[in-house]
């Protein structure tokens, strides 16, 4: 007889790890199936995020900004070192520790949560049930009474710079080298571009990035990119805008990449090349002919806002489905799914889904941008405060940057935040919290902020869209 679960969730990232957690605290019976396997050969749950996404980006950034404080920062607080070296094998090494252990987690709270954890293939049969290929042993079918489908993205690959794990590599790779390439090329100025550029650049690689948009981060606000370019091209960052890829060549110093700017033709070798532009939705080998699943034209999974698929009973969360390839939408798809599930009444709130990019200065936002507001044809008004005039910002050595408050003129809602500058990863927290109680920038300019602290350029940015910071002139 095969055995029967009432949620069975394909896919272990943030995205189905989570949704399966959710679906077992709710008292249901539940599977979760994952076939991610890392470079040394072994399962582990977690997916893109904590393998090669989130996390270890986020500990090389942390190790590399240490490392370039340390050489260029030290000084100035009065410290002296020796010459200031680097051990790249250690770095590296904390790296995977730090994922095992977080991956290592993941097992541990599905097991806790008493979720049968499964590695291996998952395919979406017809009538809800699932096949189940284990890494080890032979395949069965699980009967479901509901599926979700959390099969994230993989990086996208461009016909003209063909992937060889080697000289042309995608952002995993480029988080596992072990060696600092002198000379890095990046395609893609977006967020894995701009922060796997910061990473070895901080580490001594001259890095260039081709981007193809004439704009910097078209997606952030003007202001926050503006800043944020000029930060990034004081640190030795390269960035080349309006430029196409046409052709790359392995040579025998690393690779030859041609590209089309407004000037012609150029061209550009580096001993390295990351292709970072951006990531396709994953479904290879998961739906039967027959699951009755609909992907769109760009082979996103078809969800309503509940993330249901057209197959009653089935549904699809995280990067595999339309909106932002982040994880904690994918997580917070995942609950609302097992909420629904459970007879729950449920939502997500994709108006203040906060994106943060952890270069140095982070970038960091909620909401609309000014452009988009001033699209929308709603009166608006604006508070800016730069970090120059934090004493926080000023004693942390940080003072680049500003937060920018947005707000509409009729009732004073707040209608995005944008912050470039120390933490700002950390400080949009507030911003989200507050656009999720629907706050004003009254409402933030009554709360009382700890002095002295970086959120205190929140405090000064809302009082500033009436003309009331404090510790600047209006
Ligand atoms: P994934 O994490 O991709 O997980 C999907 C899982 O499903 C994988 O384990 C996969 O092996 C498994 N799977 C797929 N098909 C099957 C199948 N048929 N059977 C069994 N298993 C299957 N986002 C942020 O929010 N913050 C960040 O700082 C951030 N940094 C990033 C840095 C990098 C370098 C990259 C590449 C991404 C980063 N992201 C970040 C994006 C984030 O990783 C994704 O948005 C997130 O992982 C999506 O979660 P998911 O659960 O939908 O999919
Ligand atoms: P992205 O969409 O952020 O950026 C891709 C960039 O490549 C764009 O600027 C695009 O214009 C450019 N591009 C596309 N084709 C090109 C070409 N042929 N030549 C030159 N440039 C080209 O994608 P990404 O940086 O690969 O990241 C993928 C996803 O992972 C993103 O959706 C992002 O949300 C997620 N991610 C998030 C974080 C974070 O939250 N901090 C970090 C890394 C990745």
């Amino acid at each position: 007889m095969s055995r029967q679960f009432d949620v069975v969730v394909i896919g272990a990232g943030p995205a189905g790890y989570v949704a399966a957690i959710r679906a077992a605290q709710h008292g249901l019976s539940v599977a979760c199936i994952d076939e991610w396997t890392n470079k040394d050969g072994k399962n582990a749950f977690g997916g893109t995020c904590l393998n090669a996404g989130c996390i270890p980006s986020k500990a090389l950034l942390e190790s590399s900004e240490l490392f370039h404080r340390a050489q260029h920062e030290f000084k100035k607080h009065g410290i002296t070192t020796g010459e200031v070296g680097m051990d790249i094998t250690a770095m590296q090494k904390r790296r995977a520790g730090i994922v095992r252990q977080l991956t290592a987690g993941i097992a541990g709270l599905l097991k806790a949560n008493k979720i049968e954890g499964l590695v291996g293939h998952g395919k979406l049969l017809a009538g809800k049930k699932v096949e189940f290929t284990p890494v080890n042993g032979d395949v069965e079918t699980i009967d479901a009474g509901h599926v979700i489908l959390a099969t994230g993205s993989v990086p996208i690959e461009l016909p003209v710079a063909r992937y060889d794990g080697d000289k042309i590599v995608d952002s995993w790779d480029a988080l596992e080298f072990t060696a600092v390439p002198k000379r890095m090329g990046v395609i893609g100025a977006g967020v894995i571009g701009l922060e796997i550029g910061s990473v070895w650049a901080r580490l001594g690689a001259q890095v260039t990035v081709i981007e193809a948009m004439d704009d910097f981060l078209f997606m952030a606000d003007r202001d926050v990119a503006r800043t944020a370019a000029k930060e990034f091209k004081k640190q030795g960052l390269d960035i080349r805008l309006g430029a196409k890829v046409t052709g790359t060549e392995l040579v025998k110093q690393g690779v030859s990449v041609t590209y089309e700017d407004k000037e012609g033709t150029q061209s550009l070798e580096v001993d390295q090349l990351v292709v970072a532009v951006g990531r396709r939705p994953f479904t290879d080998s998961l739906l039967a002919e027959d699951s009755g699943i609909q992907l769109d034209d760009r082979g996103f999974i078809v969800v309503d806002d509940e993330c249901r698929t057209r197959v009653k009973g089935v549904f699809a969360i995280g990067d595999c489905v339309r909106g932002p390839m982040l994880a904690h939408k994918g997580s917070e798809e995942g609950v609302m799914a097992a909420n629904l599930i459970a007879g729950e009444i449920s939502e997500v709130n994709y108006d203040v889904v906060p994106s943060v990019i952890y270069t140095a200065p982070e970038i960091a936002w909620v909401g609309k941008t000014e452009q988009q507001v001033k699209e929308s044809g709603r009166a608006y008004k604006t508070g800016s405060f730069p970090f120059a005039a934090s004493g926080r910002a000023k004693v942390m050595e940080q003072t680049s940057g500003m937060v920018k408050v947005i707000a509409a003129v009729d009732d004073d809602e707040i209608l995005g935040v944008h912050i470039v500058g120390p933490m700002a990863g950390e400080l949009i927290a507030e911003a989200v919290l507050a656009m999720e109680f629907s706050a004003s920038t009254e409402d933030l300019q009554r709360t009382i902020h700890a002095h002295p602290s970086l959120a205190e350029a929140i405090h000064e940015a809302a009082l500033a869209v009436d003309k009331r910071a404090l510790n600047y002139i209006n």
